[in-house]
C-alpha cells in the first residue's frame, strides 16, 4: 500500500492522485492522458485512425476475456475481473487521447448522443417484447 502511494506521487502531480468516478471530471483524465502522452513524446502516433485501430483493437483485447466463457461466472473470477477492468482503462485512455486529438468535449458528445437515442428510443417501452416478436417472425418454421 506504501509502494503503491509513494509511485503515484512520483509519476502524478498531487491534482491526479485518489481519483474516483464521483471526484474526477472528464477533463481531468483527458488532462492526465495528456500529461502522460505528451511525457513519452506519444502525441506523433496519436493520428485518429491509429487510435481507432488502438480502440478497436483494445476492445478486442476485452471480448477475448469472455471468449468461450459461459454466464456470469466469467465475471465473478477475480482475475477476470482485474483483466476487464484493464482493458476497460486501456479503452477509455485511447478514447481520451482520441478526443484530445480531435478536440472533442466528450460530455457534450454523450449527451448529444444520449438525446439522438431517446428520440429513436423513447422512454417507457419494454423493447425487449417488440423484439422478441421480431425475432419470432424471422424464425424460419
Ligand atoms: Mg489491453
Amino acid at each position: 500500500m506504501l509502494a503503491h502511494a509513494h509511485r503515484n506521487l512520483i509519476i502524478f502531480p498531487l491534482v491526479f492522485q485518489n481519483m474516483a468516478d464521483d471526484k474526477a471530471t472528464l477533463e481531468n483524465l483527458k488532462q492526465l492522458v495528456a500529461k502522460f502522452n505528451t511525457e513519452r513524446k506519444w502525441e506523433i502516433y496519436h493520428q485518429p485512425k491509429e487510435l481507432a485501430i488502438a480502440i478497436a483493437v483494445e476492445s478486442a483485447e476485452l471480448l477475448d476475456i469472455f471468449k468461450w466463457q459461459h454466464g456470469q461466472a466469467v465475471t465473478a473470477k477475480v482475475e477476470n475481473y482485474r483483466k476487464i477492468k484493464e482493458e476497460m482503462a486501456d479503452i477509455l485512455i485511447l478514447l481520451l487521447s482520441l478526443a484530445n486529438t480531435l478536440n472533442i468535449d466528450l460530455s457534450d458528445a454523450l449527451v448529444s448522443k444520449i438525446e439522438k437515442n431517446a428520440m429513436k428510443y423513447p422512454g417507457g417501452v419494454d423493447y425487449s417484447r417488440i423484439w422478441n416478436q421480431e425475432k419470432n417472425k424471422n424464425t424460419p418454421l
